[in-house]
């Protein structure tokens, strides 16, 4: 559909689970022909190569796994060797990886599980921005992964909450420094997106609650406008849009996907 993507180089975070975002998006740069790396936690390098085989066998792309810890300096100097040997230069950094953990009021927050959340979900991307940006073609584009949580609080998820309203800020301090590079930069903001994260989500709501977790979904399902959960083609979707030239005059923006439940910018 992008024919300019063809045959140019993307990295994507977070990537590791099938059923996840990160290689939702990776699916839809590949179905435009895009060559792909996909990055995770050397725990998920097992499903990391199963996914990289699917992507070349369904669309004839190059894709290779990287392992990486996106909150970790040392390691991201590792990968950026490896994403280097893959592709001289970068069309697409997409910084997927995230993480939602501890959820509690603030009185009840642990620190330290606050602070990972804040090293995972906005350290993560500057680190890897900062290290990717000497490799990012003219013409490159970074989108971040946010949240409807970084427009909304999400109640008992404040370290997550702040950490994509960071996210969203960085992606506009992010298009005005380097909009003179020829590098746009954009988020996106999902809603309720069915992956393993919010599968467990439910879960734990309907143990609170002590009823089914179909429960918990039907009344989330509820709250969507377009009357269901969105999937992770969806995000996917509206990244080859932001990385392709159709959306070549964005930049600085914070694209909801969320099925209508958030209609402000
Ligand atoms: P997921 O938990 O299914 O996948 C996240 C992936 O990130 C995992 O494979 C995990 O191993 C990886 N990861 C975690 N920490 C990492 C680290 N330090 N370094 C490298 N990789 C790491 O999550 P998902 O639902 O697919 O979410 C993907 C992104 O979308 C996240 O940033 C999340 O905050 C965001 N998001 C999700 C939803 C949703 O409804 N699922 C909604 C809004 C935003």
């Amino acid at each position: 559909m992008y024919s300019e993507l063809k045959g140019k180089a993307a990295f994507v975070t977070g990537a590791a689970l099938a059923t996840g975002i990160g290689f939702g998006i990776a699916e839809q740069l590949a179905a435009n022909g895009m060559d792909v790396l996909l990055g995770d936690l050397a725990a998920q390098g097992g499903p990391l190569e199963e996914n990289c085989a699917a992507l070349r066998r369904d669309y004839g792309v190059r894709a290779e796994p990287i392992t990486l810890d996106v909150s970790d300096a040392e390691s991201i100097r590792a990968a950026v060797e490896n994403i280097r040997a893959f592709a001289p230069s970068l069309r697409a950094l997409i910084n997927n990886a995230g993480i939602n953990r501890g959820a509690s009021r603030i009185g009840e927050y642990d620190a330290g599980l606050w602070k990972s959340v804040l090293d995972v979900n906005l350290m993560g991307p500057f680190l890897l921005t900062k290290a990717l940006l000497p490799f990012m073609e003219r013409g490159g584009t970074v989108v971040n992964v946010a949240s409807r949580a970084g427009k909304r609080p999400l109640p008992t998820c404040s370290a997550y909450s702040v950490s994509k309203a960071g996210l969203i800020m960085f992606t506009k301090c992010l298009a005005v420094e380097y909009a003179a590079e020829g590098i746009r930069a954009n988020a996106l903001c999902p809603g309720q997106i069915l992956t393993d994260m919010n599968v467990k989500r439910y879960a734990r709501e309907a143990a609170a609650e002590g009823c089914a977790p179909e429960e918990t979904m039907r009344r989330a399902i509820a709250t969507v406008p377009l009357g269901r959960i969105g999937t992770p083609r969806d995000v996917g979707l509206a990244a080859a849009f932001l990385v392709s030239d159709a959306s070549a005059y964005m930049t600085g923006q914070a694209l909801n996907v969320t099925g209508g439940q958030i209609t402000e910018l």
